[in-house]
């Protein structure tokens, strides 16, 4: 939490803006979209809002969504134009920002749907469409804008995964699969990215939307509005942010860093190596007194474990990966 201090340092933080600066926000039309828009709008960004205009369940579309807020900003004297696209059709999204200003900076891949299903009661379309949304809708996205963002050497990408994609919840295996996706994609985007400027992070939100039952006005009035969320976003979307790669939980004015922590390690080499002496030593792995936090593309953890310092030697994959 910060101290009254550090609030003094921020609030002497020159101003973030986002002149000549074109983003493209989808599910832009409610919720935390809209707030996003009405933000980077403020800041002197040109908006593409862009929402499908379904139902919180992902039925049906009605271009007034996205309008609306176009409408707003507009009236506020920013500048946003509307699309009316599903984010599974991503290269649209991304063709009417190039058509209309000829680049696109910031890509907020931010829609989403949500309904509750027992494992039990999933079936393959409840399943695929909640994939399709949030896990194809944002690849689809990002891999329009991808070429366009590597070419010029600057890029921001923001990915929206959720509390329940870190921790799930039960009902909503298939949401909470979809928002853990979010994670991997982000950081293997953050790692591929990062030599042609192209920067990316991932938020796990916490706030009055829509979806989570608050209309307009009352998300404006509540002490976990949207609005939290804005200025997170504009903060890892400026052009003089390094974060990259990076997991935030935010909401109610609140901002946490999410990192993955190793146990201590349980080592039984050879014939020691058990499911009975597992049992007998998983207590080990509760003990995060001394954590590791495996840094961003770090993924070769039990490789150090069993090869020390010179485990690259021993992963011909390394070759191809780098
Ligand atoms: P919301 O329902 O208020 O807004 C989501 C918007 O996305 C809607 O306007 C909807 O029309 C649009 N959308 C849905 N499917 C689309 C598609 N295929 N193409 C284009 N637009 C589409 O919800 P919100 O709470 O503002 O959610 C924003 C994001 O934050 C979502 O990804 C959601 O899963 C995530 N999230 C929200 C919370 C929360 O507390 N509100 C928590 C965790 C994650």
């Amino acid at each position: 939490m910060s101290t009254g201090s550090k609030q003094a340092e921020q609030s002497a933080a020159p101003g973030l803006t986002f002149e000549d600066r074109v983003v493209v926000i989808t599910g832009a039309g409610n919720g935390i979209g809209r707030a996003y828009a009405h933000e980077f709008a403020r800041r002197g960004a040109r908006v593409v809002v862009n929402d499908l205009g379904g139902s919180v369940d992902g039925e049906g579309s009605d271009s007034s969504a996205a309008d609306a807020v176009v409408e707003e900003i507009t009236r506020a004297n920013g500048h946003a134009i509307a699309n009316h696209q599903s984010v599974v059709e991503g290269e649209k999204i991304i063709a009417a920002a190039l058509a209309e200003w000829g680049r696109v900076d910031v890509l907020i891949n931010n829609a989403g749907i949500a309904y509750p299903t027992a494992f039990a009661e999933m079936t393959a379309e409840r399943w695929q469409t909640m994939l399709d949304v949030h896990i194809h809708g944002s690849y689809a996205c990002t891999q329009a804008v991808w070429p366009h963002m590597c070419e010029r050497g600057y890029g921001r990408l923001l990915f929206t995964s959720s509390p329940f994609g870190l921790y799930a919840a039960a009902n909503f295996a298939h949401y909470s699969a979809a928002k853990a996706a979010m994670l991997g994609l982000s950081k293997a985007l953050a790692l591929e990215g990062a030599e042609h400027g192209v920067q990316a992070n991932a938020l796990a939100p916490f706030s009055a939307s829509r979806m989570t039952g608050f209309d307009n006005a009352q998300q404006a009035d509540s002490p976990f509005g949207p609005r939290y969320l804005a200025q997170l976003a504009v903060w890892l979307c400026h052009a003089d942010t390094a974060e990259n790669g990076g997991v935030f939980e935010v909401g109610g004015g609140y901002v946490h860093r999410v990192r993955n922590a190793l146990s201590r390690g349980l080592h039984l080499p050879d014939d020691e190596h058990t499911a009975e002496n597992i049992a007998v030593g998983a207590a080990v792995l509760e003990d995060f007194s001394e954590p590791v936090y495996p840094a961003l593309g770090e993924s070769w953890t039990i490789g150090k474990d069993v090869f020390g310092e010179n485990w690259r030697e021993h992963f011909a994959v390394l070759e191809d990966a780098e």
